[in-house]
């Protein structure tokens, strides 16, 4: 080819260099700036492993779980530091604080040093945050969101916790550790006296929309649904949660709130390879993942994770002919264990952010991704 003069090479790599420029200047432009996650939802099955999702699904002939609306899916290792198959209270430290403990620990490594959660660093940093169980809030799961104790069965000691963080809204049950306490303290007037609305049914916290609210609805654990518990709880403790995080975040100094809410009572009737009882439980979450979903759609900036900690008893969905009790769809829902398993669990994420979810996970990834969305430090 010939060779052009000098001059109009320059003059040409010139024009080039300004067309390119431009067009690069213009995809920039037309690139929508992501808007930063301001707010994140964590919805945490207890024990919800994937064929216990799948049998939800074949109970209501697979109309599509409102999870399934989630963009990104990944998958999640659960396995403790001393173990292969975890227990709640490892796996919630490690869902909430982003390090690996050892079965029984909350908040803390096996040596004993604190981690904070990434709620509590929400807190830090200005944000709100809940915490909805239907479990007592001192269980394992919620108290790895709040406190730091060497064993999940001091729970005690656990709701002293609710005292020295501020959480702005705790749904679930668990009062008697707040009032019938070994140590005789009643922990809801500490909790009044730091301008707490403290409440014992939903009702009463029907027309409180802003400020700290505390609505503890049993003694213990909450009844299961199939114990009589609303069939909406969770969804509606969410929305009434997400009403006020909403608008206590704009009073304070970052906008933005973190919220956990955990499918408590999947795990208790796993345990007891009750099937329908733990769908039912799982259909209770999956309602306030449709909450979750709904409120990242109007509230850009809204990041939505579902995960569970663990799956729990080996449930496994086998061919039959067999009719059963609760269905005629020729499957057997068979259990290899009463107790934990060692296996993935799946991650369903939706809104801003949640493509960060999609892969294979360490149960320590998840608050380590929030926490740096958020822009909070991840350790
Ligand atoms: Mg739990
Ligand atoms: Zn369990």
């Amino acid at each position: 080819m010939k060779k052009l003069p000098k001059g109009l090479r320059i003059t040409i790599e010139c024009v080039l260099i300004v067309i390119i420029g431009g067009i690069a200047t213009n995809l920039v432009d037309r690139i929508p700036t992501e808007p930063k996650v301001k707010n994140i939802i964590y919805l945490i099955g207890d024990g919800m492993g994937l064929s216990h999702i799948t049998s939800a699904q074949i109970m209501q002939d697979y109309e599509p779980l409102n999870m399934e609306r989630a963009e990104y899916v990944g998958l999640c290792k659960t396995y403790s530091s001393n173990s292969l198959v975890t227990d709640s209270a490892a796996a919630g430290t490690a869902l909430s604080t982003g390090y690996k403990t050892k079965n029984g620990m909350i908040g803390m490594t096996p040596d004993s040093v604190a981690h904070p959660s990434i709620r509590e660093k929400a807190e830090l940093a200005g944000l709100a945050t809940g915490i909805i169980a239907t479990y007592p809030v001192t269980n394992a799961t919620p108290a790895a969101f709040v406190g730091h104790v060497p064993h999940r069965n001091m729970e005690d000691e656990i709701a002293t916790y609710y005292i020295s963080n501020e959480v702005d809204v705790v749904i679930g049950g668990g009062s008697r550790r707040f009032d019938q306490r070994a140590d005789s303290v009643n922990l809801f007037n500490t909790l009044r006296d730091k301008g707490y609305t403290i409440a014992f049914n939903m009702d009463d916290i029907k027309d409180v929309t802003s400020g700290k609210v505390m609505t503890l609805l049993n003694d213990d654990s909450m009844p299961t649904i199939e114990h009589g518990r609303d069939v909406n709880f969770l969804a509606d403790a969410t929305t009434k949660a997400l009403e006020i995080l909403t608008n206590n975040s704009r009073k304070n100094k970052k906008e933005g709130f973190f919220l956990m809410v955990e499918g408590s009572q999947i795990d208790g009737w796993a345990h007891k390879h009750n099937l329908s009882g733990m769908i039912e439980e799982i259909k209770d979450l999956d309602a306030a993942a449709k909450v979750a979903f709904d409120y990242a759609d109007k509230h850009p900036g809204t990041l939505v994770v579902i995960t569970a900690d663990h799956e729990t008893g080996g449930l496994t969905i086998v061919n039959s002919n067999r009719k059963f009790d609760i269905t005629d769809h020729k499957v057997d829902f068979q259990w290899s264990t009463g107790g934990h398993t060692g296996g993935m669990v799946p991650i369903f994420a939706y809104g801003t952010g949640a493509e960060h979810f999609t892969g294979v996970f360490e149960n320590t990834d998840l608050p380590r991704i929030m926490c740096r969305l958020l822009g909070l430090n991840e350790d």
